[in-house]
């Protein structure tokens, strides 16, 4: 059975209590995320009681060190975040990934690739088809393109 994509229902992902909303860079689908890169305020407030109460179980057994099991317990929610962070980032109608972008372009276009050739193979094969991943792949290339040239561009007037 073929799948239909989101971008040729119009029918998006919701996703629950967002915490940034935005369009895709690439295919322009409106976009929401829970995580953000960094904790937040209400996540340090969590990592606090935990630790109190943690701190608090384990007195008898450790005594006064047991108010440093904070600094482990803050590492471990930092990580949990940004694994849950990058694992939401990507686009889900695209395979965009910006932090790639920024790092690699040609990995993120590979990313992009892969992407349809592993989620949408009926449209990755058909030639003529509007996503076809080739076009999505060029269109990353085209703007890395843009981007280099109104740098170019802004260092001229700088000039
Ligand atoms: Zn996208």
């Amino acid at each position: 059975m073929s799948q239909i994509h989101p971008l040729q229902t119009g029918r998006f992902y919701k996703v629950k209590n967002p915490r940034k909303s935005f369009l895709c860079a690439l295919c322009s689908a409106p976009r929401s995320m829970k995580y953000s890169k960094n904790l937040s305020g209400k996540n340090y407030l969590q990592i606090l009681i935990v630790s109190i109460c943690l701190s608090w179980l384990l007195y008898p057994v450790m005594g006064v060190r047991a108010v440093l099991l904070i600094f482990p317990l803050w590492m471990i929610a930092e990580v949990i975040n940004k694994l849950l962070y990058r694992k939401e980032l990507p686009c889900p109608y695209c395979g965009f990934d910006a932090t790639w972008y920024r790092r690699d372009v040609t990995i993120a276009q590979r990313k992009v690739k892969e992407f349809w050739r592993d989620n949408f193979p009926e449209i990755d094969n058909k030639e003529q088809q509007p996503l076809h991943s080739q076009k999505v792949a060029d269109a990353i290339v085209n703007q890395q393109q843009q981007e280099s040239l109104d740098v170019t561009q802004s260092q001229d007037q700088v000039i």
